[in-house]
């Protein structure tokens, strides 16, 4: 089926966001979020593709590993694509606008929104403040959002949420929108993740439609967007947020935002947004306290009037401290066993039951991973690696796996320095300044320290 072109950047951005997904899907999370998610789209012409990437390592990186991939996913989109080009950091001010000629096919089917879906529709019944429970970490933004649900005029505009993910954002916010309708029900109330609001946007302007989607978001009393780090980039839908927030805030309408950061923090961000994003109550929730993990477990067997051994419990929000959706997930696992199986929930069947899960959440970096993911990025012989040798292409890779060995294991400079072929704890102790030097002076290096980082991380 043919379609009219899309004649925008974001347009472009949302066909790539669903050929990420798949390329997410196929090559894994963590090598995703290390090679794929830092591209930037930014063009398409003459039947190439134009990709920018952070650095020079990362663009000979996806070129060689993914770029036929990619180059597949966009031809069944737009079938006259036959080439990637992947260019460093191209600035974004050189950004054509989009050939209006040739034909497309059908994109992704998720771009397409039933226009007369309720917005509402998509809050979790399960998301009350009823069921929030409260912890030092969380309760500021809890009492700001209370605050907002409960008052009939804006208290602070906009209630800003921000923290890690699983730590009870989106939570909050339906529990906002149930008060609300609660307290409230005539008060009109839009909540919507900011990639919604994207694709909703986007259709409207595919549709020239934009003045009824100016119209539905503008009349309404609370408008919430989660995940609002979404659009960071995404300059159009920006540029018509920002309207949109100017608009109920002049109008005295309350706007609440989640994100995954701080205002001030957002990348890609324009400025005058994040400095308008910051001008009410920014809330963040901190991670978890052992506390608050062991008062969520807690409340959620007595919700499902479950059992569960004192000692279980108290495992369990040892071990998984990583977010409250695993910790969930867990709690749902153990509970599932034990009902399938027909017995008790014990600490053996919890430990045996969430192997996996308890792997994942203790895993220690270890020395040894550090050595072979520098040798494998820089592409170097782990020999080399550990010689005496005194190249530039050996020595500043050897720093840096010695600097993530201090930063990212517990291990002192004397084990780093036996690790490495015998080599005194001093070389170690000048490694770790002359990386921290070359990230100030070199920020293509600097960049690379961030991948490796995150590669090691994730
Ligand atoms: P985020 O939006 O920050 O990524 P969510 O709001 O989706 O996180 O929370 C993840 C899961 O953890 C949800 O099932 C939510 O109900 C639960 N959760 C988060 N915080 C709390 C809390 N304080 N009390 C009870 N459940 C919580
Ligand atoms: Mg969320």
């Amino acid at each position: 089926m043919n379609q009219p072109l899309p004649s925008s950047l974001d347009t472009l951005q949302t066909y790539w966001f669903a050929i990420c997904q798949k390329m997410e899907k196929d090559i894994g999370e963590a090598a995703f979020k290390s090679w794929l998610k830092p591209l930037e789209v930014l063009d398409i012409q003459d039947g190439s593709v134009v990709i920018s990437a952070p650095s020079h390592f990362m663009c000979d990186w996806v070129q060689t590993h993914y770029s036929d991939r990619i180059k597949a996913y966009w031809a069944e989109i737009f079938p006259n694509v036959t080439q990637i080009k992947i260019l460093v950091n191209l600035p974004t001010a050189t950004i054509k606008p989009f050939p209006n000629t040739s034909a497309v096919s059908q994109p992704d089917e998720e771009i397409e929104e039933d226009d007369n879906a309720d917005v509402n529709a998509a809050l979790d019944s399960r998301f009350t403040f009823e069921n929030f429970v409260v912890g030092k970490p969380n309760e500021l933004a809890y009492a700001a959002a209370l605050r907002v649900a409960e008052s009939d005029h804006p208290l602070f505009n906009p209630l800003f949420l921000y923290g890690g993910v699983g730590l009870g954002k989106t939570h909050l916010m339906h529990a906002i929108a149930w008060q609300i309708k609660k307290m409230h029900p005539q008060r009109k109330v839009i909540y919507m993740s900011a990639e919604k609001f994207m694709y909703q946007f986007i259709r409207a302007l595919r549709f020239k439609d934009t003045v009824a989607f100016k119209e539905r978001f503008r009349s309404v009393d609370v408008l919430m967007i989660d995940d609002v780090q979404f659009i960071g980039g995404k300059e159009t839908t920006q540029e018509e947020f920002f309207h949109t927030f100017n608009a109920l805030v002049d109008n005295n309408r309350q706007v609440i935002i989640s994100a995954d950061k701080s205002p001030a923090d957002l990348l890609q961000m324009e400025e005058r947004l994040k400095s308008r994003l910051g001008w009410g109550l920014v809330a963040d929730i901190h991670p978890t306290t052992y506390e608050l993990r062991l008062g969520i477990l807690q409340a959620k067997a007595a919700a499902i009037s479950t059992k569960i051994p004192k000692e279980v419990m108290e495992f369990l929000a040892l071990k998984i401290s990583s977010n409250i959706r695993e910790l969930e997930g867990a709690l749902n696992r153990i509970v599932a066993h034990a009902t399938l199986v027909g017995r008790n929930v014990t600490l053996d069947t919890t430990q045996e039951v969430l192997r996996d899960l308890l792997r994942s959440n203790d895993r220690r970096i270890t020395i040894e991973d550090v050595q072979k993911k520098v040798c494998e990025f820089y592409n170097i012989k782990m020999s080399d690696l550990l010689s005496g040798r005194r190249q530039q292409t050996i020595t500043r890779p050897r720093q840096v796996a010695m600097y993530f060995s201090k930063t990212l294991t517990t291990k002192s400079l004397p084990e780093i320095g036996r690790k490495f072929g015998g080599k005194d704890h001093t070389t170690v102790l000048h490694a770790i300044k002359k990386v921290q030097e070359n990230c100030t002076q070199d920020p293509e290096f600097s960049a690379d320290i961030d991948i490796l980082r995150r590669l090691l991380e994730s």
